[in-house]
């Protein structure tokens, strides 16, 4: 059994993954949803009905078409909106319930790194001010304590001192982000949320990127959260990967599981897509038939229906609940059995899986 398996639990409610769990997690989503009001009565379900667990150490990955809520997901978790419904809870505390001071530290303790790391930075700011600025805002160590940490940290993701008087202009695209990563660490937090932290680097850049997340992962032990549109991203560096349609969790698996076998005809369309691209470019529309339909008015029974090559009459009646396929392995899909033997993702078995990008 792998070391992340000890921290899956029972989920609560019925539309959760069913995987038997043996310890508590470190980060608990529970059947969460977030809906925005659009006038009086129209409502974009962004999320709706979401459940994962991440334990202690614990890579999960979040993958899906733009637009699936996956973002949405990360910007509830560090309440940086309400939940319509659901609870999440971090380190066992309710994010919900924290008053004021329970919420600076939280922002502590939880970290983001966003797509766009020049829009992360003041570009007014030399780099070593920035990075120093959240050290002082919760008030650790002296000045002179806070610059030889950044000095320390800037070496850590690969730059060097001399970075500490630079300005955001005078950084390539990766150079910013090994900050914006570093700046996130020096709050050594306990859990970090990576939102498509590589989509605006180049090819080359997405790669170092990835290596470095890769190498920091093991050297601090981190639990992360990692949200991409891309299955190679989450494939180098997650532990486990939950596969998003729609505002819903369609699968849920070990990564070496999702890619040795997928089950949901969505997952298999992914796979098959990042296998068939051989630009750089992630392109899914190459196996999937027509758009992600509109959240506002989501596909009745399964939300997959309109563009599964395998629907049946009532995949637009019943909404599929989850299963369990295997061990930590859940899938939303009424004819996964009868699919079985439907692989696009076969030749990406797990014996391919590199630990590091070349
Ligand atoms: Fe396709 Fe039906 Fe399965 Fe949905 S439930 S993924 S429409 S086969």
């Amino acid at each position: 059994m792998s070391t992340h398996t000890l921290f899956r639990v029972v989920p609560t409610d019925s539309q959760a993954p069913t995987t038997p769990a043996l310890a508590l997690p470190l980060v608990e989503v529970d059947a969460i949803a977030k809906h925005y009001l659009l006038g009086r009565s129209l409502s974009v379900k962004s999320v709706d009905g979401v459940s994962f667990t991440i334990g202690k150490g614990e890579v999960l990955g979040l993958v899906g078409e733009s637009g699936c809520g996956k973002s949405t997901i990360a910007r509830v978790m560090t309440r940086q909106t309400s939940l319509t419904s659901g609870r999440i809870k971090i380190a066992g505390q309710e994010i919900a319930a924290l008053d004021r001071q329970e919420l600076k530290d939280l922002r502590r303790t939880v970290q983001l790194v966003f797509q766009d790391p020049f829009s992360a930075l003041d570009p007014r700011m030399p780099i070593g001010a920035s990075m120093e600025a959240p050290l002082a805002q919760h008030r650790i160590g002296t000045r002179d304590e806070r610059r030889q940490k950044v000095v320390r940290m800037l070496v850590e993701v690969g730059l060097d001192e001399t970075f500490y008087q630079r300005y955001p202009r005078q950084c390539s695209g990766g150079q910013l982000q090994r900050i914006v990563i570093g700046r996130a660490l020096l709050l050594e937090p306990s859990f970090l949320i990576c939102d498509e932290p590589t989509s605006a680097l180049d090819a080359s850049m997405r790669t170092q990127i990835l290596n470095l997340l890769t190498d920091l992962k093991r050297s601090h032990g981190l639990t992360m959260l990692m949200i991409s549109h891309d299955l190679r991203v989450v494939r180098h560096i997650c532990d486990r990967i939950a596969v998003m349609y729609l505002g819903r969790i369609v699968e849920i698996a070990d990564r070496d599981a999702l890619f040795k076998t997928p089950r949901h005809p969505y997952t298999k369309a992914l796979i098959a897509a990042s296998m068939l691209d051989r630009t750089g470019l992630y392109a899914p529309e190459i196996q999937l038939r027509g758009d992600l339909p509109s959240p506002l008015n989501p596909p009745r029974g399964c939300r997959f229906h309109t563009r599964c090559a395998h629907a049946q009459a009532k995949c637009s009646q019943a909404e599929p609940e989850f299963e369990a396929v295997g061990d930590s392995h859940d899938v939303r899909c009424h004819f996964w059995r009868e699919l079985q033997s439907e692989r696009p993702g076969e030749q990406c078995s797990a014996h391919n899986t590199k630990s590091r990008i070349n």
